[in-house]
C-alpha cells in the first residue's frame, strides 16, 4: 500500500512524474469507486468529507467508529463511569463525536480536512468498516476507541490512576510505527500516565484491513478523569486535532 507524503521527498526532482501518476491513480480510483457505489449498500453508509478545493494531498484516511457488534448485527456500546452522574458515558457515541471533531471541528489546531486529507468516516458494523476500507485506496485506517482497564466499570472510583492512559495497539510493523505516534503525541495530552504500545492479535481491524491500521485506545472510560478528557475530545477546541497530527507524522505529511 502507498505509504504517504514521503513519496514526494523520495522522488526528489521527479515531481512532474509523480503528479502524472497521481492523476492516473485518481482516474482509476474514480472508476473503482463508481463500481463500488453500484454494488455495495452498507447498512450504515460511510460519510465522506473532502478538504477545501485544491488542497487535497492525495491521501484518504478512514476513521472507523467504535461499534462492538461482536457479530450480533448491531452496535453494542460500553458504558463508562462518569463521577456522580453514574454510568452515562457511551464509548461508541464518544468515538463518533471525537471522530467528527477530528475531521471537521474548529478551535484552533488543524483538523483532518485542513491538513489536506479526504476523510471517510465508517459508521457501520466492524466487518462493514473493514470491507468498506478495503474497497478503497486508504492511506491510514484509524479506529478510535477508549479503554476499560481496572476492576470493572461499577467500581471506577476505587481504581488506581496509574493503570490508566492512552494505548497504541498494533500487530504488524507499520501499525507499530503508527502506534508509536499515538503514544508519543496523544498520550501526554490525556490524564493517565500509562501510555504504551500494546501488541494485539485478536482485533479484526489489525488483522484484516489492507491499509495500515493506526489503532487508538484514547484513555479509559473507567475513571472520571478519563471520561472528562474524552468529552473534551468531542468539543471544538479539544484534543481531537491530535489524531490528525498522529496521521501527519506517520505519513510524513504535509
Ligand atoms: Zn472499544
Amino acid at each position: 500500500m502507498p505509504r504517504g507524503c514521503d513519496s514526494k521527498r523520495i522522488c526528489g526532482g521527479m515531481e512532474v512524474n509523480v503528479r502524472r501518476l497521481g492523476r492516473l491513480a485518481l482516474s482509476f480510483m474514480v472508476a473503482v469507486c463508481a463500481l463500488i457505489t453500484l454494488s455495495v449498500a452498507p447498512s450504515q453508509a460511510d460519510e465522506q468529507y473532502d478538504p477545501p478545493s485544491g488542497t487535497w494531498n492525495g491521501k484518504v484516511v478512514y476513521m472507523s467508529r467504535a461499534c462492538h457488534d461482536r457479530g450480533s448485527g448491531a452496535c453494542i456500546t460500553n458504558y463508562g463511569c462518569d463521577g456522580a452522574a453514574g454510568l452515562t458515558y457511551s464509548e461508541n457515541l464518544g468515538s463518533r463525536n471525537i471522530i467528527r471533531k477530528a475531521t471537521y471541528g474548529g478551535g484552533g489546531q488543524f483538523n483532518l480536512l485542513e491538513r489536506g486529507y479526504r476523510v471517510v468516516i465508517g459508521n457501520g458494523l466492524l466487518q462493514e468498516n473493514i470491507n468498506n476500507s478495503n474497497a478503497r485506496n486508504i492511506a491510514v485506517h484509524m479506529p478510535v476507541h477508549s479503554d476499560a482497564p481496572g476492576d470493572g466499570q461499577l467500581h471506577c472510583p476505587g481504581n488506581d490512576p496509574s493503570i490508566f492512559g492512552t494505548l497504541g495497539l498494533y500487530r504488524y510493523t507499520g501499525q507499530r510505527n503508527c502506534a508509536n505516534m499515538i503514544v508519543s503525541h496523544l498520550g501526554p495530552m490525556g490524564p493517565g500516565p500509562n501510555d504504551v504500545m500494546l501488541s494485539k492479535t485478536d482485533l479484526g481491524e489489525l488483522n484484516y484491513v489492507d491499509a495500515v491500521t493506526c489503532y487508538v485506545e484514547a484513555e479509559a472510560h473507567t475513571w472520571a478523569r478519563g471520561v472528562n478528557w474524552l468529552r473534551e475530545g468531542a468539543e471544538d477546541g479539544g484534543w481531537s486535532w491530535a489524531l490528525g497530527y498522529v496521521i501527519d507524522d506517520y505519513l510524513n505529511c504535509p
